[in-house]
C-alpha cells in the first residue's frame, strides 16, 4: 500500500461550513456579519436557519450559493454542485411567460428543445401550475409566482436548494399550502434544503433541524432537531411547543442586544 492520502469527497447534496467568517467593509466601518459558523448539513436534510433581522442569514445563504466570498473559513459542497437560490420576491422575468421562465435554466443547460418542452410541462405539473404555462407573471397571485420560481429553481436539477424567506410575503393560508408542496417536493426529490426564515413556527413546521443565529456577529447559538412525524400541521400542539421554545431563546438573544 502506498501512503497517498485521498481527500474525502463530499457527498452529493451535502453542505459543510467550517468556521465561516464574513466581514463587510473595512477599517472602522467593518461589519462582522458572520463569526466562525460551522455547520454540517446531510444530504436530504431540511435545515431551517432562524434569527433576528440583520443577524447574517442572507449572508450565509449567499456565501453557500457562491454569490459572495467568505472572509475566513471554507464552504464545501458536493462535487460539481451548484445550489439553487430562491428569494422572497420571485424575481421572474416579467416579459416571459410562466413556461418561458421555467425554460431559462434548461436553455442555459443547452438541453434540446423537445426535452425542454417535456421538462417544463413536468415541472409545472409538480408545482400544480400545468394550466398556467402561457400566463405572464403579473397575471398570477404571489403564491403562484413563488411556485413558478420554485419550478424554475428545480429546473437546475441541483440537489441543494437555498431558500431565503421564500414565503415571507404570502398570507398564512397560501403559505400553509406551499409548505405542504415544498415538503412533498423535498421528499420526492431527496433535496437538501437550507431555508431561512424569521418565522419560528414555519421553521418548526418544515425543519428536520432548526439552527438559531445570534446577531452581530452571527454565530450559531442553538440547534435542535424537530422529531415530529410528517406530514405536520403548523397549528399542531407539538409544533407550537417547539416554536415556543425557540421563540424564548430568540427573545433572550434579541433582548441581549437591547432592541
Ligand atoms: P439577515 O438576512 O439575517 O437579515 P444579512 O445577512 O442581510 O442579515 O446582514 C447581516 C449584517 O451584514 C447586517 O448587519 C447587514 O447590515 C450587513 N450587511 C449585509 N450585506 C452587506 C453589504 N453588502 N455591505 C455591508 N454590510 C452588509
Ligand atoms: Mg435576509
Amino acid at each position: 500500500m502506498t501512503s497517498t492520502t485521498t481527500t474525502p469527497r463530499s457527498a452529493t447534496g451535502s453542505v459543510a461550513l467550517h468556521g465561516v467568517t464574513k466581514v463587510y467593509g473595512q477599517g472602522e466601518h467593518a461589519v462582522l456579519a458572520l463569526d466562525g459558523v460551522s455547520l454540517d448539513v446531510a444530504p436530504g436534510e431540511f435545515v431551517c436557519l432562524v434569527g433576528a433581522s440583520g443577524c447574517g442569514k442572507s449572508t450565509l445563504l449567499n456565501l453557500v450559493a457562491g454569490l459572495d466570498k467568505v472572509s475566513g473559513g471554507r464552504i464545501e459542497l458536493g462535487d460539481g454542485v451548484n445550489p439553487g437560490l430562491m428569494f422572497q420576491e420571485s424575481a421572474l422575468f416579467p416579459w416571459l411567460t410562466v413556461e418561458g421562465n421555467v425554460d431559462v435554466p434548461l436553455k442555459l443547460r443547452r438541453l434540446p428543445r423537445a426535452q425542454r418542452r417535456e421538462r417544463v410541462a413536468e415541472l409545472l405539473r409538480t408545482v400544480h401550475l400545468a394550466e398556467f404555462g402561457r400566463k405572464r407573471p403579473h397575471q398570477l397571485s404571489g403564491g403562484m409566482r413563488q411556485r413558478v420560481a420554485l419550478a424554475r429553481t428545480l429546473a437546475l436539477d441541483t440537489p441543494v436548494l437555498l431558500m431565503d424567506e421564500p414565503f415571507g410575503a404570502l398570507d398564512a393560508m397560501t403559505r400553509d399550502i406551499l409548505h405542504d408542496e415544498l415538503e412533498r417536493i423535498w421528499a420526492e426529490r431527496k433535496l437538501t434544503v437550507l431555508f431561512v426564515t424569521h418565522n419560528v413556527r414555519e421553521a418548526a413546521r418544515l425543519a428536520d433541524r432548526i439552527i438559531l443565529l445570534s446577531s452581530r456577529p452571527g454565530r450559531i447559538i442553538y440547534s435542535t432537531r424537530v422529531d415530529v412525524p410528517r406530514p405536520r400541521r403548523i397549528d399542531s400542539p407539538e409544533i407550537a411547543s417547539i416554536a415556543a421554545d425557540v421563540t424564548d431563546r430568540l427573545r433572550t438573544e434579541v433582548g441581549r442586544h437591547g432592541q
